[in-house]
């Protein structure tokens, strides 16, 4: 009996210590980062410009963000792609020190993860085929709308919390906007939504057969998201601050999109 006391009390203090360990390790992501000499970031890489393939390579502008926060730790970086709804749970489930994934800060994600300061600033947009009669927002009541799958487009259109002003008939959700895109081509959805840049890049692969309306959904601005109370938060709100101030942010969007004046400015106001 005393014995089985002492270990249930051995186990219990095993779990609490565990637990402990746990939460500091979120505190301590630095030390552990530079002693493994690497850092690993999660992305979904199907989102060009921000994340996409080019051959085996993931690149895009996440990829210059997170290759700039490995050099600034002296680290390598390692990259990881998974499903876009995946990234939140992997990241708490501690298999990735951060997550840069075009991912917009929402309160809602925000109750389980932190945000950096913003780097960009986005919306959604709708795409359709050239000779659709929907011209905006209020044409997609009654509509099938493919989004892909987790993302504020979902929330967007699916509308549970009735924060947007839309009706539409049925959400189809995709693991990538390009399925999404490829359903719209071959008519089994009426629009796709999904965030503006992403949408320019698709609708440039096919031009001919489909076009991005020019109303802009929401306003949304995209940060890097780590585990709550991570001590790389302050490193990676300084690294996107250094980028802003030294016009090397501006150097590696140009390298992906071609932002006009407003667009530039756009995203420099984030920085403030
Ligand atoms: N910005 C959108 C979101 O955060 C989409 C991101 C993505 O598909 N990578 O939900």
């Amino acid at each position: 009996m005393k014995m089985r006391l002492t270990a249930a009390i051995l186990a219990g203090m095993t779990a609490f210590s565990m637990m402990t360990a746990c939460v500091s390790a979120d505190e301590n992501a630095i030390d552990k980062i530079k002693s493994a000499g690497k850092i690993v970031m999660t992305t979904n890489a199907e989102f060009e410009p921000f994340e996409y393939k080019d051959g085996d390579e993931i690149v895009g502008i996440d990829l210059d963000i997170s290759h700039a926060l490995a050099d600034k730790l002296g680290v390598e970086l390692e990259v990881a792609d998974i499903a876009f709804d995946s990234l939140i749970p992997s990241l708490n489930a501690g298999k990735a020190d951060f997550i840069a994934a075009g991912m917009t800060a929402t309160p809602e994600r925000e109750k389980n993860v932190d945000f950096s300061v913003p780097y960009f600033n986005a919306s959604q947009s709708i795409i359709v085929k050239t000779d659709s009669e929907i011209a905006g927002r209020a044409d997609l009541n009654g509509k099938t709308v493919g989004v892909q799958q987790g993302t504020t487009g979902d929330v967007y259109c699916t509308n549970e919390d009735q924060s947007s002003d839309v009706s539409v008939k049925e959400v189809k959700r995709y693991a990538k906007g390009m399925d999404a895109v490829s359903d719209l081509i071959a008519g089994r959805v009426d629009a796709v939504v999904i965030d503006d840049y992403p949408a320019e890049k698709l609708v440039s692969k096919n031009p001919d057969k489909i076009k991005k309306l020019d109303e802009a959904l929401t306003e949304e601005t995209y940060a890097i998201a780590m585990p709550k109370g991570s001590d790389l938060k302050p490193v990676v709100d300084e690294l996107i601050q250094e980028l802003n101030d030294s016009g090397k942010m501006d150097e590696i969007i140009g390298r992906y999109i071609q932002l006009d004046d407003a667009d530039s400015s756009a995203a420099e106001a984030v920085a403030e």
